[in-house]
């Protein structure tokens, strides 16, 4: 898998270290609030798992699966709910985990459904985010890094389901997909 990598973009140890300081803000944030944590799957399995170990206070977890993309790389800004949650989050505050923003559309998308179920609040927590990419107007509460407009791999972050268990955040090199 390593040959395949242009560059580390973060090392196992730098993300440690950010993924503390994000469970840090927001166990400061949710204090004596009833939390649901939501990780959107497959791709931020692995820093869900991370970052829920990192946050001091009670929470409940759950998941959700959702398509972006059809055949393409490209975003179609079709979004469709493969998994949807367990239980009710009316008045309840929901955190949505992701892992990367890119065009905004996903993120947006699941922000207004989760909305219409009038929970108590929806926020958002992404490992990476490609501001460059935006096409819609969403932010995240929470930020690991800002990236560079390149293809990531690496920590939950696959090319056709390949390379998500690598413990680093990489660039993939462009012969491997063009
Ligand atoms: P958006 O709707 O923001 O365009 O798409 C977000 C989704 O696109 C992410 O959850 C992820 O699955 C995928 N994605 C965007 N950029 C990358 C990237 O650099 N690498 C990988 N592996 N997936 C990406």
């Amino acid at each position: 898998m390593q040959k395949d990598i242009e560059t580390v973009l973060f090392s196992h140890e730098q993300i440690k270290v950010r993924v503390d300081e994000l469970g840090d803000s927001i166990s400061r944030d949710y204090r004596g609030k009833d939390l649901l944590v939501v990780g959107i799957l497959k791709g931020a399995f692995i820093f869900m798992g991370d970052l829920v170990r990192a946050i001091k206070i009670p929470i409940e977890t759950d998941f959700m699966a959702v398509s972006s993309y059809g055949a393409s790389s490209e975003s179609s800004g079709v979004v469709r709910i493969l998994m949807d949650l367990e239980k009710s989050i009316e008045g309840r505050h929901v955190l949505i985990v992701e892992d990367i923003v890119d065009t905004g559309l996903t993120l947006k998308y699941l922000i207004e459904a989760l909305n219409s179920r009038k929970p108590a609040s929806v926020k958002v927590c992404t490992f990476l985010d490609k501001p460059e990419r935006r096409r819609v107007d969403v932010k995240a509460e929470y930020n690991g890094y800002e990236v560079p407009d390149e293809f990531l791999v690496g920590y939950g972050l696959d090319y056709n389901e390949k390379y998500r268990n690598l413990p680093y955040i990489g660039i993939l090199k462009r012969e491997v997909y063009s």
